[in-house]
């Protein structure tokens, strides 16, 4: 067996076996803590036909304890759809604190609107509408942005997230925490292409690229943890 093979006593170990189990913790612990204005976000986006692209409600539950945790003040988003993790951000950031959600598209952004304006935090939200990579750059030419931020959420295109994290690498303080979604997509990177559908095949290949790049990028202090779609916890040391 080479070094790194995980050996089946390993992986008998994963809890997650059922819908079952993953309704219960949804019912146990996420929506009892779930505020009104998070759930009201759900139930607007429930109706669009691609709600299952927001952030697992399990996964929002990390997070917003990962933005206590490093007492996150500035933060940056890329992948805003219908504004589930978004709201979440500016709900749980202090009053002063700024997040700069960028998404291609408004339209989504404007679905959840409403629901973040009664929410009362608007105030913290500067959105772009842009492609995130020109943004990021924009950001990175003016020096004072360097290690600028707090946090970073990463929930854009998949092809594009090593990119993403170059540049976040850098306006990311040490110290500071980037959480990558969706990275075991939909337990495909664990399976041969011939598995799955088509369509999916080009994302699980960027992201099982991305899952080796972290592996092995020192500057970063990694958790991959399966909850949500999977998503990886980076903490700058460098
Ligand atoms: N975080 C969101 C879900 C994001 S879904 C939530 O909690 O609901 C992915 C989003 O990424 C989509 O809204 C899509 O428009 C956006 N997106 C795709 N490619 C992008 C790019 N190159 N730059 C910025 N946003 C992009
Ligand atoms: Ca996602």
């Amino acid at each position: 067996m080479a070094k790194d093979e995980a050996k089946a006593s390993d992986f008998s170990k994963g809890l997650l076996q059922s819908g079952e189990l993953y309704k219960y913790i949804l019912e146990t612990s996420v929506y009892p803590r779930e505020s009104e204005a998070l759930k009201e976000l759900r139930n607007v986006t429930d109706s669009h036909p691609q709600a299952t692209m927001a952030t697992a409600p399990d996964a929002g539950q990390l997070m917003e304890m990962l933005l206590k945790l490093v007492n996150a003040r500035k933060t940056i988003e890329l992948g805003v759809f219908t504004g589930y993790s978004l709201l979440l951000t500016a709900l749980t950031l202090p009053e002063d604190g700024k997040v700069i959600g960028i998404d291609v598209n408004r339209s989504t952004y404007e679905i959840g609107l409403p629901v973040i304006k009664k929410a009362g935090v608007e105030h913290k939200i500067d959105f772009r509408e842009s492609e995130a990579l020109p943004v990021l750059d924009e950001l990175l030419n003016h020096e004072e942005n360097e290690g600028g931020f707090d946090f970073g959420y990463v929930d854009a295109d998949k092809v594009s997230y090593w990119k993403y994290h170059e540049r976040l690498m850098r306006l990311i303080k040490v110290g500071g925490i980037i959480v990558y979604d969706n990275t075991l997509w939909g337990g495909s990177v664990a399976e041969p292409d011939s598995s799955i559908p088509e369509s999916r095949r080009e994302g699980k290949k960027a992201i099982h690229e991305l899952n080796k790049k972290l592996s092995a990028d020192k500057r970063v202090q990694i958790s991959q943890v399966a909850l949500g779609d999977g998503i990886t916890i980076c903490r700058r040391l460098c």
